[in-house]
């Protein structure tokens, strides 16, 4: 199967559900520029410099998603470009990208990462972190800052009923905040979830932006 046409299938079941963010990581640009040929214009990385090296040499109509694990010290590299941050998890990096949004005169986009799965490897906040964090003196704080949403990853497993009750956490979490913190913010619109192996588990549970790398571009080699 070409990219073209994996694309092709992916965005037919998609539909106008929910947004495409194609998952490059790993691949070669020539990969990347397939599938934009095909169409497509928003792609997600998950290493800094990967996405950086991208951005400089691909056509700059693409809007770049930073979808993995952000350190602080490394988000004025992206802050200038990046269309939306999906894995803020800490209070350090809230502030840190208000920062460079300030130093690069723009409003970065950013998503809040939540821990919805059973394993603990993976990052994000819980419930209660993310109540008592975002209080009004650090939301006024964060000029440069738009909270758009919230990100999350299921646990890897094939239980579909496990997945599904962890993305339908995620929704409930996103419904609470945005009934409550974000009641006054008409930008806290997004879910982020669902993956290759349960994009459309996720969009049936309310996804409004899935992640898909390996069903368009193919298994990775990590080396
Ligand atoms: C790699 C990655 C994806 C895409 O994974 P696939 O299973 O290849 O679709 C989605 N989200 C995040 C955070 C990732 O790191």
């Amino acid at each position: 199967m070409s990219i073209q046409n994996n694309l092709r299938t992916v965005k037919e079941q998609i539909s106008e559900r929910a947004l495409l963010v194609a998952v490059s990581k790993t691949k070669p640009n020539e990969d990347l520029m397939e599938a934009y040929n095909a169409g497509q214009r928003v792609f997600g990385e998950n290493k800094v410099q990967e996405l950086t090296g991208k951005y400089e040499s691909l056509p700059k109509d693409i809007e770049w998603h930073m979808i993995g694990h952000l350190q602080s010290n490394k988000v004025k590299y992206i802050a200038p470009f990046v269309s939306l941050i999906h894995g803020v998890d800490s209070e350090k990096l809230l502030k840190t990208i208000n920062k460079e949004g300030i130093k690069n005169n723009r409003k970065i986009p950013v998503l809040l990462q939540m821990h919805i799965a059973e394993e603990d490897t993976k990052f994000g906040f819980s419930k209660s972190e993310i109540q008592s964090l975002l209080n009004a003196e650090l939301l006024e704080s964060l000029s440069n800052v738009e909270i758009k949403g919230v990100m999350g990853m299921a646990t890897f497993t094939r239980d579909d009923q496990q997945v599904r009750q962890e993305f339908a956490n995620l929704k409930k979490i996103f419904d609470e905040l945005q009934q409550t913190v974000f009641a006054k913010s008409k930008s806290f619109t997004e879910i982020s979830m669902g993956m290759s192996g349960d994009y459309l588990l996720a969009i049936e549970e309310g996804s409004t932006m899935v992640r898909i790398g390996s069903s368009i571009f193919g298994a990775r080699n990590y080396h």
